[in-house]
């Protein structure tokens, strides 16, 4: 297999630009030990950005975490978020504080806004900034952030050191395509592309097993090849079978001919005028 390909943070910092998702992982403890399996093959593979969040089985994922990168945090970029109702500037600080006591390490290394809600970007980024500035995280960002929800942000103070926006982004959902993607792109912001799969739905697709098939791949791996193929963006995968991780790791070595890049943009239209930021 090649080396994964990388994306690299206003920062410079370079990161995979395929990751792991941990969403519904921590909800089950008879399916810890395959989730924990999972990632960690993962990271054997090179996809050593994992991303989780305080809201995935309210603290259970990045308790999933913890025992996937336990010895090994130096290897890993590490990825979680805040709810909404917690971003207030003391909230962001404390909130935090509980991720890292269950993601049992003294950083991340990015640090998103989940979506927007009632507190006012000002004080969010300030707390952001806080712990950036005491080295608890090494950057952060948002998620769910449609174009002007992005150019609001770059008005507050600081609102331009954001690394990243972590959106809905796959072969059947291009609406970012129009604006929000380019717009990231011109300034370097790294698209973090989630549900890349379409949350399974997309490995089911007729048209993504047809063009497998003439690949001897599998129509996930098309799925992440579309995602792979675009500058600045990341996709973070979720399988907690680690077969799949594996199978999703693989697609780094796809390389679709024209005529099937045609057949995706016939079969998946990218967009020609503004829809509002689809979230799931
Ligand atoms: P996804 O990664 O598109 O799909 C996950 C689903 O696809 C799971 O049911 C998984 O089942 C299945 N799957 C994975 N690899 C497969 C393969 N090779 N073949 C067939 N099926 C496969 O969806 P997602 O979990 O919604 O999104 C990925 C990550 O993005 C999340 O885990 C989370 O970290 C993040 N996310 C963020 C937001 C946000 O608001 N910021 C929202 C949604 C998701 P198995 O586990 O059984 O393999």
């Amino acid at each position: 297999m090649s080396d994964i390909p990388t994306v690299t943070l206003p920062s410079g910092i370079s990161v995979p630009a395929l990751g792991l998702g941990t969403w519904q992982m921590g909800e089950d403890a008879r399916k810890a030990g395959i989730e924990i399996e999972s990632l960690k093959r993962g990271l054997d593979l090179g996809l050593t950005l994992i991303d989780t969040a305080e809201m995935y089985g309210e603290g259970g994922a990045e308790k999933i975490t913890a025992e996937a990168i336990a010895g090994r945090r130096d290897e890993v970029f590490l990825v979680s978020k805040i709810y909404p109702w917690n971003a207030s500037r003391k909230g962001v600080v404390d909130a935090c504080e509980r991720s890292l006591d269950r993601l049992k390490t003294d950083r991340l290394d990015l640090y998103l806004l989940h979506w927007r809600g009632e507190h006012p970007l000002t004080e969010t980024v300030a707390g952001f900034e806080e712990l950036r500035r005491a080295g608890k995280i090494g950057a952060w960002g948002v998620s769910n952030f449609d174009l002007d929800d992005m150019q609001e942000l770059m008005e507050v103070p600081d609102g331009g050191m954001c690394a990243a926006n972590q959106v809905l982004y796959n072969l059947s959902r291009r609406g970012i395509e129009y604006d929000l993607l380019p717009w990231c792109q011109e300034r370097g912001i790294p698209v973090m592309a989630y549900s890349p799969i379409e949350q399974g739905r997309l490995a089911r697709s007729g048209e993504l097993i047809r063009i497998a098939k003439a690949y001897q791949a599998t129509p996930a791996q098309v799925a992440l090849a579309f995602l792979l193929e675009r500058d600045g963006v990341i996709a973070i995968p979720k399988s907690a079978n680690p077969d799949r991780v594996a199978e999703n790791a693989e697609a780094v070595d796809l390389d679709l001919s024209e005529a099937d890049w045609t057949a995706l943009d016939a079969a998946f239209p990218p967009p020609s005028r503004k829809a509002p930021l689809e979230m799931i």
